[in-house]
């Protein structure tokens, strides 16, 4: 079995991961987790959620495994003991005879996935789920890539590709993140999961939580939007309105995982086996586009796991030799609520914003309180790979939400359209050319904000003869 690790991303310091193969009394011992050991937490496996060292962001790596894209050699850029045959463009194993392909262990890209489980999960071997039998799914991945050839004809770009995210089961990509949570989860022993939430992601933890048969706990502000409240409801959620904004549901959700147990969601870097998930939408696009990376992806970010995540997923992928470069990852924000691309622009470090202005774009208003190295490190992210960071104004979000439904057929929620609405202002960063192959991922789907639609003038009027239906 392939060894689980956790790295900080500041100190580098490494932690191991509980060895699942041993009962939870002994894992502290194996370990060095049990600073981060919630006092009532003692059935179940401990969770680390943040560096005990430095309190830097955690994230796994993986030793003598099926996911070489783990390992990377930092000197060559390779995977240690892997190589790319030039010639067949297959990425040798470390036994092969490379001259004669005797022996040979050749392998693309198909050949690390399990075409026996469906949607994201056919590429488990880099997801941090040891076990088939934990996998709570509700068949999240494997969606549409639509190329969106009319909403910029007038600028030349003929290259843009959506991402739709969207048609995952709750509608929105946190069904990725959250089934590798929910199931790492299910592989502790755990029985009761939380998360803070403007919707999407408390929608989705609550539709898995039922799957796997745990409770789900959903801290949201009390204006979050209709339909994902509706969503939870249904699902059965226990949901806690917070009168206050997206980071105070954070800091109360973190003080009730810490006291009671829970297995904290929370779609921000402080879980660090659902960032995983994101990554499978890299893989995607491998395929989708037939090896082809994009020039640009372009990101709705509160926080940044999104992005960070499926600039991960090309890392792999280079390490594998299946790819030259990455995409420049590109960071987009509401300008009511922009910590990071404040900080970005200024080059300053990220400040928090306590007070931010309302935006339609609510599943991207992050004011990062008390976790602003989120924010530096997505920084990070966007300026290693060459990327950029943009916000729209809310006039800007309406617009190009409305564009998208009508000239695309993408009902997208205003924060998902946005990475359509910045490639306009990507068109003036001095890397960009017309031809570039750009991907949006709109994250969540329309209908999570019905009322959005009624702010557009309604000529609906009622007939009685078939000839009122003359254009
Ligand atoms: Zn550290």
């Amino acid at each position: 079995m392939r060894k689980r690790y956790l790295t900080c991303v500041d100190c580098h310091e490494k932690y191991s991961d509980v060895d699942l193969t041993v009962p939870s009394h002994d894992a502290e011992a194996s370990s060095h987790v049990d600073l981060a050991r919630p006092a009532k937490m003692s059935a179940v496996r401990p969770f680390l959620y943040e560096c005990p060292y430095c309190g830097g962001i955690l994230q796994v790596g993986y030793e003598e495994d099926k996911n070489p894209g783990a390992d990377l050699d930092k000197k060559s850029g390779k995977v240690s003991g892997m190589g790319l045959d030039k010639k067949s463009g297959k990425v040798l194993g470390m036994d092969s005879d490379k001259k004669s392909g005797k022996n040979a262990a050749p392998t693309v890209f198909s050949d690390f996935c399990d075409m026996n489980l469906a949607g994201m999960w056919r590429y488990k071997a880099f997801l941090p789920v040891e076990d088939k039998k934990n996998i709570v799914t509700l068949g999240e991945g494997m969606t549409a890539l639509v190329r969106a050839e009319r909403i910029y004809r007038d600028l030349g770009i003929e290259n843009l590709y959506v991402k739709n995210e969207f048609s995952n089961p709750t509608a929105s990509f946190k069904d990725r993140p959250t089934s590798v949570g929910i199931s790492v989860a299910k592989e502790c022993g755990a029985d009761t999961v939380a998360v803070a939430s403007t919707g999407n992601a408390g929608v989705s933890v609550a539709a898995y939580a039922a799957k796997a048969g745990m409770k789900s706990i959903v801290c949201a502000p009390k204006d979050t939007a209709k339909g994902k409240i509706a969503q939870l409801l249904a699902y059965g959620a226990s949901i806690f309105y917070v009168d206050g904004n997206y980071s105070d549901c954070f800091g109360l959700v973190k003080e009730a995982c810490q006291e009671y147990g829970y297995v904290n969601l929370t779609s921000t870097y402080i879980n660090p086996y659902t960032v995983e998930a994101d990554k499978t939408i890299a893989y995607e696009l491998y395929e989708q586009l037939n090896g082809k990376v994009p020039d640009w992806i372009i990101v709705p970010i509160g926080t940044g796991p999104l992005l960070s995540g499926v600039l991960r997923g090309y890392q792999d992928l280079k390490a594998l030799g299946l790819v030259e470069k990455v995409p420049r990852m590109v960071g987009v924000q509401a300008e009511n609520c922009s910590p990071i691309a404040k900080a970005f622009y200024t080059n300053q470090r990220v400040c928090s914003e306590a007070e931010t202005e309302h935006t339609i774009a609510g599943g991207i208003a992050d004011q990062l309180v008390g976790y602003e190295k989120d924010g530096e490190f997505t920084i990070r992210q966007i300026r290693e790979s060459g990327g950029d960071c943009i916000t729209l104004s809310e006039e800007e979000l309406f617009e190009c939400w409305h564009a998208l439904c009508y000239l695309e057929g993408i009902f997208a929620e205003p924060a998902g359209a946005a990475a359509v609405g910045a490639v306009k202002k990507l068109c003036a960063n001095p890397a960009f050319h017309k031809d570039d192959r750009i991907v949006s991922l709109v994250t969540a789907h329309g209908l999570k904000y019905p009322d959005l639609p009624n702010r557009l003038e309604n000529k609906a009027v009622v007939i009685t003869k078939a000839k009122e239906l003359r254009k």
